[in-house]
């Protein structure tokens, strides 16, 4: 068809350049190993941290809500399509917690929008990590509110700019809880410090914590020992919860504002019954079953452990996010594919997403893979990548 031509020279210089992306389709369930192409591998470039995707007991709550309330909700939120076991899960997420109200997005991407473009005015300030979301980014983009960027987990730079922003209004300091291409976890205690100093407000995005750090996967702020010291917390409920959607923890005030100043919230209908039923017993899963978190945090240290021990740099990750140092782009794509032949998945991640001359293997083990399976990953790893030369002889 006519009228893209231009789109579609972008897209032939993306080739020429290599940061042309084909999809990849599962021809299975979501789990330790899954179907592509015919052929069973291992999957490690998931985010289910905890295999919840097909857990017995989300599943059952999702088809029970099928049965009893539908397939769908047929509104938004603030007009017709708030049912009571929307409101059931917020008072249920808010109390998992420890926090006074919790509202939720269709996604973790639309919690930032919604959160950053109704709250900030041009009397305020944002002050953002270098590494944030995109989802952050674009949040951050909608508003009219001052913007000032610290280097990444800085506190010297985030000082120079708390100082730098004293006549706002409002001072809110933004960050992941935990970097999503590198795994390292924010320094959110000297972050809450210079916060108290310089009165600022804190806003964490805990998409990669949730479920994973802190007492049945509460997240970052728990994990440190901040909670009641933190006014934000963002997360999704599309990785380790392994359903959709994203939620924000915070005061009743922002809550009650939020319902009616946040554009996802206000002009996109709202979860259907079997996410939100799967979501709550997601949290039933992280407080019963902790055993899950444990077997999470076994496995990231047997397959971190493993590639050290092979020789990889595995740079500065702290969680199960734990990345495969390359460097180059074009054999970054290569050691994937040579993964791949080996029965592993697990997916490149180059420029843009991660900065020129970084590529990397970004792998997160799960609650459901066995030793067995990492130990076959680890085998492959250590064959591609001495195919490649990326290991010594
Ligand atoms: C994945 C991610 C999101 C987006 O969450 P979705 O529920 O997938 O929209 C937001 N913030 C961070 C830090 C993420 O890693």
């Amino acid at each position: 068809m006519k009228g893209f031509e231009h789109l579609q020279r972008e897209l032939e210089e993306m080739k020429d350049n290599g940061t042309y992306r084909q999809l990849i389709p599962l021809e299975s369930e979501q789990g330790s190993t899954v179907t592509i192409k015919g052929k069973e591998v291992i999957q490690l470039s998931s985010n289910n941290y905890l295999g919840l995707t097909s857990h017995k007991r989300l599943k059952g709550a999702a088809t029970k809500a099928v049965e009893q309330y539908g397939v769908g909700t047929g509104s938004v939120r603030t007009i017709a399509g708030t049912l009571t076991m929307h409101e059931e899960y917020e008072r249920k997420l808010a109390k998992f917690k420890h926090t006074e109200a919790a509202l939720v997005f269709q996604s973790g991407f639309t919690t930032n929008q919604g959160v950053l473009s109704s709250m900030l005015t041009d009397e305020d300030v944002v002050i953002s990590d270098e590494l944030n979301h995109a989802s952050i980014i674009d949040g951050i983009r909608l508003t009219k509110s001052g913007r000032k960027i610290y280097k990444h987990v800085d506190m010297d730079s985030l000082e120079e700019q708390l100082l730098a922003s004293m006549d706002y209004r409002t001072r809110l300091i933004v960050t992941d809880g935990v970097f999503s291409m590198d795994g390292n976890i924010a320094p959110l205690p000297a972050i809450v410090e210079l916060a108290e100093k310089y009165d600022a407000l804190v806003m964490v995005d805990d998409a990669h914590a949730s479920g994973v750090l802190g007492k049945n996967g509460r997240g970052t702020v728990n994990h440190f020992g901040l909670d009641g010291r933190v006014h934000i917390q963002v997360g999704t409920l599309s990785k380790a919860i392994g359903v959709l959607g994203g939620y924000v923890v915070t005061s009743e005030t922002l809550k009650e504002y939020l319902i009616h100043k946040g554009r996802p919230f206000l002009f996109s209908t709202s979860h259907p019954p079997a996410v939100t039923a799967a979501c709550d017993a997601a949290i039933d899963v992280l407080l019963e079953e902790p055993q899950l978190i444990e077997k999470l945090w076994e496995n990231t240290k047997f397959f971190k452990d493993g590639l050290q021990k092979l020789g990889f740099d595995t740079g500065i990750s702290e969680t199960p996010i734990t990345p495969v140092l390359v460097g180059d782009d074009a054999l970054t794509h290569r050691f994937s594919d040579e993964l791949f032949n080996e029965g592993v998945f697990a997916q490149g991640i180059v420029y843009p997403t991660v900065p020129k001359g970084s590529g990397r293997i970004r792998t997160i083990v799960t609650a459901e893979h066995s030793k067995e399976e990492l130990a076959t990953a680890l085998s492959a790893f250590e064959r591609a990548g001495r195919n490649l030369g990326l290991l010594k002889e």
